[in-house]
């Protein structure tokens, strides 16, 4: 074969295209690289050759029919003389290894591998930059949803002030059927795991690493910073109840993990806060309308205002797209010449433990029903520097357990005004220790406001 190939009536220089992994995505991008070969050659300048495709079981089932004599198991030989490299393995060893192998080949290579980024990206940004070579990966934050591109380059010129995104599917998946329909957790995750919204090990879904992975991705690129995956504080949706989404609703929110990236003044100094937690959105939000396995992501800029991208955060041939614009981008730059653009991390911002964050709280109490209860709650908020904006106090009869001896208990939601996290959780560690609190239902931040 020749370097240069034909796409219509155009002769294209060829690139060899390396793809390790044919999995949900993998497979789905192998299939749209074949059957769209000609309009790809065209829009990315050229021709796209897909040299082979690396996975463990050459005889695997697939979900799309592929020629069998594109599969390997040896994915070394295939990446060297690669002019592209496709990582869809997931996982960070070997592919890692394997990434590096084909940067210091000469090799741009596209990702979506968030676990991966999360945790080694400034090695994989490093080795590209010492041979001029570009990391892609778009698909590696919401799926399908055109976020990196945005934050990376359209918006390079502004100063972008907070994130919050709806960046795990499974969980809001869960969180919206939750409120919808008033079902508990662990039915609708059940339902989700056999519908296979979710894994069967749920945990980096519900506990909130996937998305602590992505918020850490999001918010490097948004605050031109390097931030490491343990800077990022997170808390997961294991103990949300029925109750506190009816509490939400009730007070005009609803519950929604959120990735929050948050430029701070702390101490007279800038700074920046990255954390995941499930937190109340007002029903009137754009959030508040991002229903099923759905993702967005909003952006908040000083200069652009707000804007929402929304879309799949995850499917096999949704993420392709993602992960098959990075390749045409990554065509582009080999044809063009030239060294990658490289990372922009010199700002170079700390990142403020969850103590530093400021935001409005929504804490329920049970308490024993009785006169002066109200006064001392009040006592130790007002102390604690916590200022009270609203209370609804529910009454309910003797409540099984409690310290109330047979009296009737009664529930109280206090919402606060804004407070630091530290004021917050110091005060709320006060009232559980206070005789006239039975129990601290929960506490939840209120986000978007
Ligand atoms: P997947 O379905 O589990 O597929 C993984 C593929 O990689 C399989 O073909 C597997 O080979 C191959 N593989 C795994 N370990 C390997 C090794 N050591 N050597 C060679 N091949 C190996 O994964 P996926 O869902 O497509 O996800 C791929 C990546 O995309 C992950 O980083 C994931 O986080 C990211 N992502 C996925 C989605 C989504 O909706 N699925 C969305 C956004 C991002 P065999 O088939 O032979 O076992």
């Amino acid at each position: 074969m020749t370097d240069l190939q034909a796409s219509n009536s155009t002769q294209y220089r060829r690139l060899r295209v390396a793809l390790l992994g044919a999995g949900a995505v993998g497979s789905q991008v192998a299939d749209l690289l074949l059957r769209h070969g000609d309009e790809l050659a065209d829009r990315a300048g050229a021709s796209l050759e897909l040299a082979g495709i690396a996975v463990r079981d050459v005889n695997a089932k697939r979900d799309v029919e592929l020629p069998a004599e594109l599969f390997t198991t040896d994915a070394e030989s295939l990446i060297v003389g690669s002019d592209i490299v496709i990582e869809l393995m997931g996982g960070i060893e070997p592919a890692r290894e394997q990434l590096l192998l084909a940067l210091n080949s000469g090799a741009d290579v596209v990702t979506a591998n968030k676990a991966l980024l999360a945790t080694h990206g400034p090695e994989l940004f490093e080795a590209a930059d010492q041979v001029g070579a570009s990391v892609y990966y778009e698909a590696a934050a919401a799926g399908a949803i055109p976020i990196i591109r945005p934050l990376r380059d359209s918006l390079a010129g502004d100063r972008v002030v907070r994130i919050m995104g709806i960046v795990n599917g499974t969980t809001n998946y869960i969180l919206d059927r939750m409120d919808t329909e008033g079902a508990d957790f662990a039915e609708v995750l059940a339902d989700a795991q056999r519908l296979g919204y979710a894994e069967s090990d749920p945990t980096a879904d519900v506990e909130g690493y996937d998305a602590a992975q992505k918020a850490a991705i999001l918010a490097s690129l948004a605050f031109h910073t390097t931030v490491p995956l343990d800077a990022v504080y997170r808390e997961g949706i294991t103990q949300i109840t029925p109750a506190m989404i009816d509490e939400a609703r009730a007070a005009g929110f609803v519950i929604k993990l959120l990735a929050v990236c948050e430029r701070l003044t702390v101490d007279g100094a800038e700074s920046i806060s990255v954390r995941v937690y499930p937190a109340l959105v007002a029903r009137t939000h754009p959030l508040a309308s991002v229903h099923g396995a759905n993702n967005a992501v909003f952006v908040e800029a000083e200069a652009a205002g707000s804007l929402m991208f929304y879309g799949a955060g995850a499917g096999g041939v949704q993420t392709a797209s993602a992960v098959l614009g990075d390749v045409v981008s990554a065509a582009r730059r080999h044809i063009a010449g030239g060294v990658g653009v490289g990372e922009s991390t010199r700002a170079n911002l700390p990142t403020v433990p969850i103590g530093h964050v400021i935001t409005r709280y929504q804490v329920t109490l049970e308490v024993a029903d009785q006169p002066g209860v109200l006064a001392s709650i009040a006592g130790i908020l007002s102390d604690g520097g916590v200022s009270v904006a609203t209370v609804v106090q529910t009454v309910e009869g003797p409540s099984a357990g409690s310290e109330t001896d047979g009296s009737a208990t009664a529930r109280l939601i206090i919402g606060t005004h804004r407070a630091p996290e530290q004021a917050l959780s110091d005060t709320v560690e006060r009232l559980a220790s206070s005789a006239v609190v039975d129990r601290v239902v929960s506490v939840l931040r209120v986000e978007g406001e």
